[in-house]
């Protein structure tokens, strides 16, 4: 852990600990981990549908994480739930040692939230736009002015900062978005789909915003673009018709998917032969001829299982030229895929 994170944590400590005699359900057995934002078994009905259905996950102070999933998945819903615009059918939300359903006003002060296409007032100057937010945020009117130049120095809005919003392009919107959502400070910003609309090199710039305001705050964005979440994300929360279905770094999730063993082989021998023996092999489960490139075969293992020993025997006791064999590594695509399927 970084010194800044560390002295973060003593921070947070501290102020749980003041917070602590004040806030009478503060949830106690989750203060030792110190996560920042506690959802438990959380559900959001929309009539018969289950938008969110029983989910629960935890987030540290510090950390990024992207909520991943295609559309319709429920991650703007559970963004809604967690920054208090929206009550869940179910469930229980702790942000920053406070319970939604009981301190929902602390908890909106404690987050900055950039909702889902980013509702400005466009006919404000950025600069009294952000003026604006910093007063219905509470933010002190001593620090209003300090505030809204930081913010505009921070977003990179300086240039443009008495332009009147429906004057900016998209990229510049959505910086004025970032901007009032950390206006007043707070230690957790949430950020629905950051980028969307975005040309790629706003995509970039956006990204090392949210990349270097991760170092100080923790974060949940939500995309359903897969290398989004991947460049600029501790953690992936993949999220599937209401459900998580899979929860880890990108290396982790990427290794739990290499459980089964997938390899690329060519086999000089006739190719209904050498499929139907394949599939023979006692450690094979799926064998595919490769799309554009003819003679070649993916062998997918039974999970735990290795079949490269057993091609390479296979070869021999048919007397065939084995003219290839290369592991395939899955992709964070492969996973995707899987998972929400
Ligand atoms: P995502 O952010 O992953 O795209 P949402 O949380 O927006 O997903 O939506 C999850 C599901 O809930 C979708 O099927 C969507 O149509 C439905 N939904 C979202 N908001 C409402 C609403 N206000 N009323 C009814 N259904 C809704």
């Amino acid at each position: 852990m970084g010194y800044r994170n560390l002295l973060k944590n003593v921070k947070t400590l501290i102020k749980r600990l003041i917070f602590s005699v004040s806030v009478p359900n503060f949830a106690s057995e989750k203060f030792i981990d110190m996560a920042s934002i506690v959802v438990e078994n959380l559900t959001k009905k929309y009539g018969d549908q289950k938008a969110v259905d029983d989910i629960s996950f935890d987030v540290k102070p510090g950390e990024v994480v992207g909520f991943l999933g295609p559309n319709g998945a429920g991650k703007s819903t559970t963004m809604r739930m967690v920054t208090c615009y929206m009550a869940p059918t179910h469930g229980k939300i702790t942000v920053e040692g406070y319970q939604a359903d009981e301190h929902p006003e602390e908890i909106k002060k404690k987050i900055g939230y950039l909702p889902e296409n980013n509702p400005l007032y466009t006919d404000m100057a950025i600069i009294d736009y952000l003026k604006f937010c910093a007063e219905v945020q509470g933010v002190g009117k001593d620090i209003v002015n300090t505030r809204v130049r930081e913010m505009v120095d921070i977003c990179g809005l300086n240039l443009e900062r008495h332009k009147k919003i429906n004057e900016l392009s998209k990229g510049f919107r959505q910086r004025v978005g970032l901007a009032q959502a950390m206006i007043h400070d707070p230690e957790v910003l949430i950020l629905d789909e950051p980028t969307s609309g975005l040309d790629p090199n706003q995509i970039v710039e956006i990204r090392n915003l949210i990349k270097e305001l991760g170092k100080e705050k923790t974060v949940i964005l939500s995309s359903h673009i897969l290398s989004e979440v991947e460049a600029t994300c501790d953690r992936i929360l993949i999220i599937n018709r209401g459900k998580i279905v899979a929860d880890g770094t990108s290396d982790t999730l990427r290794q739990q998917a290499q459980g089964q063993e997938l390899v690329s082989v060519k086999i000089d021998g006739d190719e209904s032969r050498v499929k139907k023996a394949l599939l023979g092999l006692a450690s094979v489960e799926k064998v595919n001829e490769q799309e554009n490139r003819k003679g070649f075969f993916l062998v997918q293992s039974k999970p735990e299982l290795s079949s490269r020993k057993d091609i390479f025997d296979l070869c021999v006791k048919n007397k065939w030229y084995l003219l290839e064999m290369t592991g395939i590594e899955t992709k964070l695509e492969d996973v995707f895929r899987e998972v929400t399927n």
